[in-house]
């Protein structure tokens, strides 16, 4: 079965990146790497281009801190303080590294090639077409906006993935303001025009219709006096809870927050269609449908997968899939010398009971049928390591060993035959979660790889391998293991609400400092952190430009 494969592959180091055949290659291999964003730049930042002929394709030249992106909608951090060329982050490489300003527009797994796509905006020249081959491939094209084909929203409404949907958004804050204070409006039409609706109440929406309501009430209505009172900031959601991503307590706050500073929070509804001048949507519950006249919708419900991405798919036979599935290695499924990082792929991680036959064979050392908690306790590094469900399930049953598995309702350690192993097991694999779309486990992602790639020519050319990435088996690189650091949620008026490792909650003013520090220091360059650091307190002292 492929679950027999795939334990003892495990078991023998045969990783997507282990050695082929110890020879060293005179040549380098070509190395090919789609997308500069959170995935594909710290996949660059640290890889040893010594060994790789790497070329990096992208049609942006430059990286964009993303989680600042809502700042900028309302001018509180410039859209230059955010950004990064890409011709800078690998300058000292330059040379080494290669960059094409182009898009992928198709990979042709077969023949290990990629078509790309040349398009510069403001030239003359027709956008050029070229091909390129590779030994190893890096996609990290992360994802495309999701409309759910909801009739109108491509053509009304404003996303916020690119640093020009940032600007776009703020030019059109301003606009709605000024329409208001056009002279023979009616209170109708002011209110229509003055009214904000956010759809999706994730991390994204939330912050922007905090950042929104900030600027709104601290630097706009002085600017515009007498319209306050027909201002108004809806988000829908359709579950029942915003941030629900986050820990209760979380969720509870903002909403409090919300309902304090007077924005209208509407769970249980989905919009149906979006009109130039208003949005439909359907309450869940009652089943009744209702019309809200808006000046300005944000759409920001989850991600898609892009067309490149789904074409390659249908090539590798992982047309039904709606994400692209990688191996705990971050290799493709399926593709070999194909790896996917980031918001464009999704780890498949391998069930326990699909391997429970060859993890019982591989730990009963003797063959007697039945495994003693001593020939269980000898596998369970290995199994904690392949499985990280295991250790989700343990910290849920407040687990302090696996062994407690293995015991009896006394309470006395037993020993098992594979049936009972099986049951013993049977609900490890329910802590299974797919990670999240984040920055987190994308750049953790680039990390890991490029650190597997480092180290690969240098096994090639040592076959013992270098110890320091040597687990306690005998497999030459570990899985890949996400570590989250914890998340933010910025929420206005200088408070945020942060969930910290180890269940820590924290919320409040202290909590929008701490926000400010671990998102200067997490900056790509000094440049962009003195500019971002200079862009708040200019916006403290002075407030926000309004411009537009
Ligand atoms: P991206 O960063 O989107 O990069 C994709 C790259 O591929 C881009 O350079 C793009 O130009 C390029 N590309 C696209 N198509 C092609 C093609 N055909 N060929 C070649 N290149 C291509 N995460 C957090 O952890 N914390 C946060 O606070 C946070 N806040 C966010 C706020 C906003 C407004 C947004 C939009 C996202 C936020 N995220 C946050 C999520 C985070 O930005 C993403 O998870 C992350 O960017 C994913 O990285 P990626 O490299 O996979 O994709
Ligand atoms: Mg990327
Ligand atoms: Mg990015
Ligand atoms: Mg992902
Ligand atoms: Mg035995």
């Amino acid at each position: 079965t492929g679950g027999m494969v795939a334990y003892s592959e495990y078991k023998t180091g045969n990783s997507p990146l282990s050695i082929e055949n110890k020879h060293m290659d005179p040549k380098k291999k070509k190395m090919v790497v789609l997308g500069t964003g959170w995935a594909g730049i710290s996949f660059v930042k640290d890889l040893d281009p010594s060994t790789y002929d790497v070329k990096v394709v992208s049609p942006r030249n430059y990286f964009a801190f993303t989680p600042l992106l809502p700042s900028v909608t309302c001018g509180t951090v410039e859209a230059r303080s955010i950004v990064e060329p890409i011709r800078s982050i690998v300058k000292k490489r330059i040379g080494e590294i290669k960059f094409c300003e182009a898009e992928c527009t198709k990979i042709d797994a077969a023949n290990k090639k990629i078509h790309c796509r040349s398009t510069f905006e403001n030239s003359p020249v027709p956008s050029r077409d070229f091909s390129l081959e590779y030994d190893y491939l890096v996609i990290a094209v992360g994802a495309q906006v999701n409309t759910f084909n909801t009739p109108g929203v491509m053509e009304h409404c404003h996303f916020l993935k690119e640093v020009e949907d940032a600007q776009r958004i703020r030019k059109s804050v301003i606009d709605c303001f000024e329409q208001a204070v056009l002279p023979d409006l009616s209170e109708e039409e002011k209110r229509k025009n003055l009214h904000f609706v956010i759809v999706g109440g994730g991390p994204t929406g939330v912050e922007f219709a905090a950042e929104l309501h900030d600027y709104i009430h601290e630097d706009l209505v002085k600017l515009y006096p007498g319209v306050q009172k027909f201002v108004k900031i809806s988000v829908i959601q359709s579950g029942d809870h915003i941030l629900n991503t986050f820990d209760e307590r979380i969720s509870a706050f903002a909403e409090t927050k919300f309902s304090r500073d007077g924005i209208e929070v509407l769970t249980g509804c989905r919009v149906v269609s979006v009109s130039c001048d208003s949005i439909t949507m359907k309450i869940k519950a009652s089943g009744e449908v209702c019309a809200l006249p808006y000046g300005m919708v944000l759409w920001s419900t989850g991600v898609g997968t892009r067309p490149v991405v789904k074409d390659f798919m249908e090539q590798i036979g992982q047309g039904h899939r709606r994400v692209l599935a990688i191996d705990e290695w971050l290799q493709v499924k399926g593709c070999k010398d194909v790896f996917a990082i980031g918001d464009c792929a999704s780890v498949d991680q391998r069930k326990i009971i699909d391997d429970i036959t060859s993890i019982f064979s591989v730990a009963d050392k003797d063959n007697s049928g039945t495994l003693t908690i001593q020939e269980f306790q000898d596998v369970i590094d290995d199994i904690r390591v392949r499985y990280p469900q295991v250790d989700l399930y343990m910290k849920t049953n407040h687990m302090q060993s696996l062994r407690d598995l293995l015991r009896d309702a006394e309470g006395n350690e037993m020993e098992v035959d594979i049936e009972g192993f099986r049951s013993a097991l049977l609900h490890v694999d329910s802590q299974l979660k797919s990670l999240p779309a984040t920055a987190q486990v994308a750049a953790q992602q680039g990390e890991y790889l490029s650190r597997c790639f480092n180290c690969l020519e240098e096994c090639k050319a040592n076959p013992e391998g270098p110890r320091r990435f040597r687990g306690s088996g005998d497999h030459m690189f570990l899985p890949f293991r996400y570590k989250h650091l914890g998340q933010f949620a910025p929420l206005g008026g200088e408070q945020a609400a942060a969930e910290l490792p180890g269940d820590w909650v924290s919320m409040g003013h202290s909590t929008q400092w701490l926000w400010y520090s671990v998102y200067a220091s997490k900056q790509v360059s000094w440049r962009t952190r003195t500019l971002v650091v200079s862009d708040w307190t200019r916006r403290f002292i002075f407030g926000r430009d309004s411009s537009g």
